[in-house]
């Protein structure tokens, strides 16, 4: 059958996964992945990519012929039109046209989105958002980012940015965001936070099983060294993370009361690993929330993990209308 497959691409900060998956179920026929480098150089990041495809679908051993095309979600802002990734922060790029180049390379049609909407698109069909018309997908990592579904379709707002709820304000005379504001909920509620918030105790002398696992120089902390120490009933660990969690409950209640979807999806690493900031983040937002839009809220975990991006990107091929 023709065109039953599309490939998908997560090109994240810090990894690129790449999947040829089939439309109409949603699996995967193929993996491949690769370490993002912090690069500039057009041509590098193009090889990069295409030596993932080119292993998923080596991988799948799929007949080009049953391809619709490769999509790919990219962490940043993108120019969808002209398939340009116009700004990744966490990948060193300005300006660089991905979809031009790649549909050359293979002679198929590319598209390219960022990469929360892919997600969300991805949850919307095969995950966690599958039959619910008004839902809000939230991924929780470095950063804190949203994809709102609205009638089934996802809603990008009038010059697509849509969703940005890691920059809602908190605090106006709080912690500095990464976009230069103050107060922002990213800077509070997401990995980084609680990265910053342990290296200042560790810094403090506080005691802490985390001491050997985290980076304290460059405040890296992966979420598995966090959900190995709330495991272990550390302390100090547990109060940031709770801390955190509450912070991303504020935040919940305020899309709660704004927009009233029927479902919130929270996704993303620590999400998935550390069930505990899942539990306060949920509590917190349902008894901050006016008693309407709280009363049926139903606050679900993502179900697709890392692939939610690959499928997402692929499924962008199956919908397009031009
Ligand atoms: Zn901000």
């Amino acid at each position: 059958m023709p065109e039953k497959f599309a490939v998908g691409v997560d090109f994240g900060g810090t990894k690129i996964i790449a999947g040829v998956v089939n439309l109409e179920t949603g699996r995967l026929a193929g993996t491949g992945k690769k370490k993002t480098r912090q690069v500039s150089e057009q041509d590098d990041v193009l090889r990069r990519l295409t030596s993932v495809i080119d292993e998923s679908m080596a991988e799948a051993g799929v007949d080009p012929k049953c391809l619709a095309g490769i999509g790919i979600g990219a962490a940043g802002q993108v120019n969808r039109a002209k398939g340009v990734l116009v700004y990744a922060a966490n990948i060193g790029i300005n300006d660089l046209p991905l979809a031009g180049p790649l549909s050359e390379h293979y002679g198929l049609p590319c598209m390219l989105g960022n990469d929360v909407e892919i997600a969300t698109i991805g949850e919307l069909n095969f995950g966690a958002g599958r039959k619910c018309d008004n839902f809000v997908c939230i991924f929780v990592g470095t950063g804190i980012g949203s994809g709102i579904v609205q009638g089934g379709q996802l809603y990008r707002g009038a010059t697509g940015t849509a969703g940005e709820i890691g920059h809602i304000v908190l605090d106006p005379y709080g912690r500095l965001c990464g976009c230069g504001c103050l107060g922002c909920l990213e800077a509070y509620a997401s990995r980084t936070a609680i990265a910053k918030h342990v290296v200042a105790e560790l810094n403090k002398g506080t005691d802490s099983v985390v001491r050997d696992r985290i980076d304290v120089s460059k405040g890296i902390l992966r979420s598995k060294a966090l959900a190995d120490a709330v495991e272990a009933k550390d302390e100090m660990v547990v109060r940031a993370v709770t801390q955190a969690a509450e912070f991303m409950g504020m935040g919940l209640a305020t899309v709660m009361n704004f927009l009233n979807p029927q479902r919130i999806v929270l996704g993303g690493g620590l999400i998935e690993a550390v069930d505990l900031y899942f539990q306060v983040a949920a509590k917190e937002a349902k008894q901050r929330a006016l008693k309407v839009p709280a009363r049926k809220i139903e606050i679900v975990k993502a179900e697709l993990g890392d692939y939610a991006g690959i499928i997402g990107a692929a499924l962008m091929l199956r919908d397009r209308t031009d």
